[in-house]
Order: structure tokens, then C-alpha cells, then sequence
């Protein structure tokens, strides 16, 4: 089981704590990469960062975890690293 193929596999979730707070997690975990209480959403992980009237999200109000976001890069290295 390699690293890159756990680093491809993450989803976008929605945290519980708030509305339209957005955290990378891996596709059958509850938790996301910063440690946040999470559920699954519907969102494409290619659309992490956009807005998107079909996903019904205010672009006003999103937001993308920075934490999900650093974690999720370093993971990436570490996969390439490893190659
Ligand atoms: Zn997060």
C-alpha cells in the first residue's frame, strides 16, 4: 500500500462544527486530516476551492480548511519522496 495512492484518495468533507467549512479526510474516515468532527459531502475533490451554484455553495461564506489544505500537500511530498 503505497503512500501516493492514499494522497490521490481524499474527499472533501463538511465539518459539523459549521456550515460550509471544508476539510480534505480520507474517503471512509469521520475525521479529517486536521482532526475535525466531519461528513461526507457530494463535492468533487477537483472542485475544492471553487464555488459552485450545483453544489449549492455561497461563495461568500465558504471556507477551506488552511490546516486540510498544508496537511494534505505534505502528504503529496511524502508520496513522491518515497517513489
Ligand atoms: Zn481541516
Amino acid at each position: 500500500m503505497g503512500l501516493s495512492k492514499v494522497a490521490n484518495d481524499l474527499v472533501i468533507t463538511e465539518g459539523i462544527a459549521g456550515v460550509w467549512f471544508y476539510h480534505w479526510a480520507l474517503p471512509d474516515s469521520f475525521v479529517s486530516l486536521c482532526g475535525a468532527r466531519v461528513m461526507f459531502t457530494s463535492i468533487p475533490a477537483n472542485k475544492w476551492g471553487c464555488t459552485h451554484k450545483n453544489y449549492h455553495i455561497p461563495e461568500w461564506e465558504a471556507k477551506w480548511c488552511s490546516k486540510c489544505v498544508q496537511l494534505s500537500k505534505d502528504r503529496k511530498e511524502e508520496a513522491h519522496e518515497s517513489q
